[in-house]
């Protein structure tokens, strides 16, 4: 058998969060990070070959004189992040909404104004896609700044059959010139537009009978969404919608229990879902129901706190139901103001009551799941993806918000930020 010859080594670290092993990691084992110490990180072609001590390298890869070595001392090394809810496709500016709110304004409020997400599908619905393009780009280079390496991307800013083609186009072409992996999803059903809303019925049938067909016929998505909530879409919608995705190709996630207990867990677990996201107001029989049917928990506890709802989703009682639990940003026009994972893990730690290990699997390996693409990327082991990325001193660095915590980002072996 020939030894791998690798072109890049990572070594000198102070720990490794490998984050190895199966997925995803639920109830106890949300916690496991695989830290290694005394450990070097072997590449070929961006892609693993070797992880563990330095003096037994040797024996398991030949490096090539002219490899890369990444001095990691002072450092720990952590799996890229992954981003598993985003809408960083949108035209328009809502910034005079922060200000409204941050003078007391609701949700409720700003959408009765003409604000919310009707304001960013009019926008949305005029943009060329190169400015779609260009707006979208410069959000994942922020967010390839703070970590993330892969993340996920929606629709639902066109609510037109055209117009939500345009946004995944536009998905499509990012995965393909950006460093970040995306990982596409039609949320045709994130509200009904206005020249619907005396004929809902009709709307929901556009979503389930033309757009699915249209966006599986041209392979622009991997996953279908809704809004399941009060005064947007019900459980019987949802479920109509997310059953003509999945007869198309497309894998279920709903977002679920943000404002109020809407039913959306039951219909993630009925629908057999990727994942369920927010869970702001899910209660114990949602979490049962989630566990039973292998539902993956993405918590957004940024959007909690931009939106000043008050409360945060019940990680603990979701771990404790055996859910695995994933972070995201939301990054989106009208809540979702930051692109940092690291940012995102210290709510969950400081709001939600996770541990420190337990939000790191909930960045990285359980988000990876959620976004089937954990047989590549979400943790440091052998024949996946090199993506990483180097914390200056130890992990609770992380939640310093505002210190230069991250001093290398690294996507598939490529040295992607660095300072
Ligand atoms: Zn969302």
């Amino acid at each position: 058998v020939s030894r791998p010859v690798a072109d890049l080594l990572i070594e000198d670290a102070t720990a490794i969060a490998t984050c190895a092993g199966p997925a995803p990691r639920a109830g106890p084992r949300q916690r496991e990070i695989g830290q290694l110490h005394d450990a070097v990180i072997a590449a070929a072609d961006g892609r693993i070959v070797y992880v563990g001590p330095p003096v037994a390298l040797q024996n398991a890869v030949d490096l090539q004189p002219a490899a890369r070595r990444i001095d990691a001392s002072g450092c720990v090394v952590v799996p890229g992040f992954v981003d598993p809810h985003t809408h960083i496709v949108f035209a328009g500016d809502r910034r005079g909404e922060l200000q409204r709110r941050l003078a007391g304004a609701t949700y409720a409020q700003i959408a009765a104004e003409g604000g919310g997400i009707l304001s960013t599908v009019a926008a949305t619905r005029t943009a060329s896609e190169d400015e779609l393009l260009a707006g979208a780009r410069a959000r994942l280079d922020e967010m390839l700044a703070c970590g993330t390496t892969t993340c996920e991307a929606k629709s639902g800013y066109g609510l037109t059959t055209e117009s939500e083609l345009k946004q995944l186009r536009v998905v499509r072409a990012l995965d393909r010139s950006h460093p970040i992996d995306i990982r596409a999803t039609f949320l045709g059903a994130h509200e009904v537009p206005p020249e619907y809303r005396a004929r809902r019925a009709d709307y929901v049938a556009l979503v389930a009978d033309e757009m699915i067909p249209c966006v599986a016929a041209d392979g622009l998505a991997d996953y279908c969404d809704v809004f399941c909530e009060d005064g947007v879409f019900t459980p019987a919608e949802a479920t109509r919608i997310l059953d003509a995705g999945r007869g198309a190709g497309l894998t279920p996630r709903i977002h679920a229990d943000e404002l109020g207990a809407s039913g959306g867990s039951f219909v993630a677990a009925a629908v057999n879902a990727r994942s369920a996201d927010h869970l702001v107001f899910a209660n114990e029989q949602a979490a049962e129901a989630l566990a039973q049917a292998g539902v993956c928990a993405v918590l957004l506890p940024a959007a909690s706190f931009y939106l000043k709802l008050g409360r945060f989703a019940p990680a603990r009682m979701l771990i404790e139901h055996g859910v695995p639990v994933a972070l995201a940003s939301d990054v989106n026009p009208g809540g979702g103001f930051s692109p940092s994972m690291p940012f995102v893990m210290t709510l969950a730690c400081f709001e939600m009551g996770l541990t420190l290990e337990e939000a790191l699997v909930a960045a990285t390996i359980n988000a990876a799941w959620s976004l089937d693409c954990a047989d590549r990327t979400g943790s440091l082991e052998p024949g996946k993806q090199l993506d990483a990325v180097l914390v200056r001193g130890g992990f609770d660095e992380l939640v310093r918000i505002g210190a230069p915590a991250i001093r290398m980002v690294i996507k598939r072996g490529q040295v992607v930020k660095s300072g």
